[in-house]
């Protein structure tokens, strides 16, 4: 009889594409035979099953990974169960030669490897790990002295200069070992979590290179004088297909380099690759301050619960904790606006931000969500202890009209600037719209005071 012809796994895990893949092209070029296959982790659908958003979005980008796959002549093996557990069944089904990997950083990834590599150590299969996941993989680009870049406009001057590797043209064929059990993507309903966000982007790479297409068609020239107005909305919103991998971040800078307005466009991404190094080198940054200044923040829940339901009587604030809700998206501005309420004018723990976001982000990401929670409330990289945005002067500075308000705010819909940004208490009375829950220059005074009692400890 003849031996099985050799094969090779690609396991995917938050590269779900077949563009720009390493991982796939490696296995393609080393073996005759390849199985793709994704785990649906116990674990994984139990910590997402309180953020419908990003489990919905992963399973758009499985269907869409699938359908792709088939394309190719292949298939995608899905299993569920304990995932390294499942990985190991695979291999032993199999016989299978290596197993090709996506490097991660977080500490989740990074430990679920570590013990694959365990499980593994008995048999003849090897582990292959690839970039994919950023456009220079953490570690290579590092200062001179060695260890990691810790600010980021250093980092980013030598990121721009370095080599990147050749983007990687999609596979033409997938020859697929024939009788592998696999079970059917579920839907959400299967899974038994809450409905998504009624706006979330449908996930997957064809839709993420449709969008990515569209948008760089219409908008990227100007996205240095637009990617700050909130009502303009004419950000790229790629950000969930980066972070699920449909889009491969190299590809995407790597395309649209050299075109007019691409510089400032690639140089955000580069944020993107900064955080990933940073939580590399320190993963324990997802959970406790990067930068220590001895804050002893306050646990307040009622408050807390003000901030996520949008009830703050700051519009602007309001009006992005809406958005989030309904798009499981939020305008990068905003972004920065309700974390730096939640952080400097309640003096809330940035945890407890960081962790709403996650749960409601479609995008939501350890490195690029905890890294810049923490650059807003100060104690992240590139910290400024100035970093305190007003949200009425940045209502009126990056929204002048009103309109994204009004957009996601309709008890204000009627309303036009400037009483929008700040309606006097009467017309809040009317409306039934909430007192501002703090004063921000006193609030703004108070943190002051609080910082400058840990300086003179
Ligand atoms: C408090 C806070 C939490 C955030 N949480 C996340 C998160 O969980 N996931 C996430 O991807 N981004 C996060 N960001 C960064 C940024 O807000 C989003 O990447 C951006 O708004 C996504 O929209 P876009 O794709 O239209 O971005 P664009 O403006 O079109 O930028 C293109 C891409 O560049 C990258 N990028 C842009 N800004 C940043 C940044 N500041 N840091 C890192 N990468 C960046 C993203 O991958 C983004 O998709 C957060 C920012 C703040 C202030």
């Amino acid at each position: 009889m003849d031996p099985a012809p050799s094969c090779s796994i690609v396991v995917f895990t938050r590269d779900l594409r077949i563009r720009d893949l390493p991982a796939l092209q490696a296995a393609i070029q080393a073996s005759p035979m390849v199985i793709t296959a994704f785990i649906l982790d116990d674990d994984l659908v139990e910590s997402l099953s309180s953020a419908p958003n990003r489990l919905s979005f992963l399973l758009d980008s499985l269907c869409d990974l699938r359908d792709s796959i088939r394309g190719l002549g292949g298939e995608l093996v899905l299993r569920r169960g304990n995932w390294v557990v499942e990985v190991a069944r695979l291999v032993s089904e199999t016989g299978a030669s290596t197993v090709h990997l996506s490097q991660d950083v977080s500490a989740f990834a990074r430990s679920r490897i570590d013990q694959l590599t365990a499980s593994l150590a008995d048999s003849s299969c090897k582990i292959q790990l690839h970039s994919g996941v950023t456009v220079l993989p953490p570690g290579t680009n590092s200062p001179g002295t060695g260890g990691f870049w810790k600010v980021f406009t250093p980092y980013y001057n030598k990121w721009i200069e370095a080599r990147w590797r050749e983007v990687l043209p999609p596979p033409k064929q997938i020859h697929h070992l024939e009788g592998i059990p696999t079970l059917p993507v579920p839907t959400l309903g299967e899974l038994s979590v809450t409905p998504p966000s009624p706006n979330l982007a449908t996930g997957g790479e064809s839709a993420g290179l449709e969008r990515l297409k569209l948008w760089a068609k219409s908008s990227l020239e100007r996205y240095e004088e637009n990617h700050n107005a909130l009502a303009a909305d004419d950000s790229s919103r790629i950000a969930p297909y980066l972070h699920f991998g449909c889009l491969s971040p190299l590809e995407v800078a790597a395309r649209l380099q050299g075109r007019p307005g691409a510089a400032p466009f690639i140089r955000q991404l580069c944020w993107r690759d900064f955080y990933h190094q940073l939580l590399a080198a320190r993963p324990e940054i997802s959970q406790v301050d990067y930068r220590n200044r001895g804050d002893v923040w306050r646990q307040d829940e009622q408050d807390a619960e003000t901030w996520r339901q949008g009830r703050t009587g700051y519009p602007l604030v309001d009006a992005a904790m809406q958005q989030l809700l309904l798009e499981g998206f939020m305008h990068n501005r905003a972004r920065m606006v309700v974390a730096s309420f939640l952080t400097k004018d309640l003096y809330l723990d940035w945890r407890i931000g960081a962790a709403h976001f996650m749960r409601f982000l479609a995008d939501a990401d350890v490195a690029n969500n905890q890294l810049n929670w923490q650059w807003t409330a100060g104690t992240g990289s590139d910290t400024n202890p100035n970093r305190i945005f007003n949200p009425t002067v940045q209502s009126v500075r990056f929204d002048p009209d009103g309109v994204y308000i009004r957009r996601y705010l309709p008890v204000l819909a009627e309303l036009e600037a400037p009483l929008i940004h700040d309606p006097d208490v009467e017309t809040r009375r009317l409306l039934g719209y909430p007192e501002k829950m703090v004063d921000h220059k006193l609030a703004i005074e108070a943190y002051r005071a609080q910082l400058a009692s840990y300086r003179s400890d």
